[in-house]
């Protein structure tokens, strides 16, 4: 019988293991509840996984669930919700990210009725500017669009109860934004504020191409409306012409034949042209979308449990 399962995924995090499991192993033990601690190798390529074997001898708790290659985080988040056997699961950064310290506080808030803790960074002043800007447009864009809210600054570290973990397995979509399937599940949640220190070890494995196919998932999985744009640019560009016909017709009727105009008619062919190959790209991003889905193929693959 575990009450608590912490889901850490581990991709090349070889320098953080030490760090990670000496600050996590004396709060968990501190909590007095049965724990598991489930570590999911994501596909890394330095010796990540000869670690954690060895920090398994010294930690029974351990669970390593080591995948055939590198799915991403949001699949080994979603791995760590399958194999879990606890009462509530935590999902937890390994680079030190994610304070291991709030866990108490979650636990008493989940001890308390709720569902769903989460973490919310208080401040992003360790971020870069870009990064703060496009953060805040990318949750001012999803939060327009979709009709679940995204909650700020909040990341996968929180605290989900059964119930929570139990709703998530029955979402079947292989794209997995989890913020949003975990906003979309709903339930009762509450959240508690950090300041979010900076990755000590390694590297961000973040590039910001990366960051913006992730936004791109993140607003195409939960929200219509980009398809929808083109009809009402359809709409507008229409009107646009159309009283531009009509504005040309009778200055040609009133004084006689105009010069033709070459410049205003290569500014609109362009125009058009733009605004066609955008919302070919929409339709594209959808498209591929339900190709991807339909395939129906695993979300992750587990090459061994050890
Ligand atoms: N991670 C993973 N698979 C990946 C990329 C990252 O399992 O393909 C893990 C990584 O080991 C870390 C967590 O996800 O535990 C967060 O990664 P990172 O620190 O690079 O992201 P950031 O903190 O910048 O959002
Ligand atoms: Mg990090």
């Amino acid at each position: 019988m575990v009450e608590v399962s912490v889901i850490v995924p581990f991709y090349n995090e070889s320098e953080s293991i030490d760090g990670f499991f000496s600050a996590i192993m004396p709060i968990l033990k501190r909590l007095g509840l049965s724990f598991e601690i489930l570590c999911i190798n994501d596909g890394s390529k330095d010796d990540t996984l000869e670690r954690l074997i060895g920090k398994k001898k010294r930690f029974p708790q351990l669970k390593i669930i080591n995948f055939s290659r590198n799915f991403g985080k949001d699949a080994a988040i979603t791995a760590g919700i399958d194999f879990a056997d606890g009462n509530c699961a935590i999902p937890i950064d390994s680079d030190l990210q994610d304070p291991p310290d709030l866990i108490a506080d979650m636990v008493a808030k989940w001890r308390e009725g709720f569902d769903m803790v989460l973490a919310r960074r208080s401040d992003r002043s360790e971020d870069s500017c870009l990064k703060r800007i496009t953060a805040c447009m990318f949750y001012k864009t999803y939060n327009m669009l979709s009709d679940t809210e995204l909650p700020e600054n909040v990341g996968d570290f929180r605290l989900l109860d059964r119930k929570v973990m139990d709703a998530l397995k029955t979402f079947p979509e292989r794209k997995r934004f989890m913020k949003g399937l975990f906003a979309f599940a709903g339930f009762k949640t509450t959240s508690i504020e950090y300041k979010r220190p900076e990755r000590n070890m390694g590297t961000s494995k973040w590039s910001y191409w990366k960051l913006w196919s992730y936004a791109v998932d993140g607003i195409t999985s939960f929200s219509i409306f980009p398809l929808k744009i083109s009809i009402y640019l359809g709409i507008f560009v229409t009107f646009l012409a159309f009283a531009r016909g009509l504005w040309i017709f009778f200055r040609t009727v009133l004084y006689g034949v105009d010069i033709p105009g070459y410049a205003s008619t290569t500014v609109a062919l362009l125009l058009l042209g733009g605004v066609q190959l955008m919302s070919l790209g929409v339709i594209g991003e959808y498209i591929g979308g339900i190709y991807n889905e339909s395939k129906k193929r695993p979300i992750y693959i587990v090459r061994d449990v050890i």
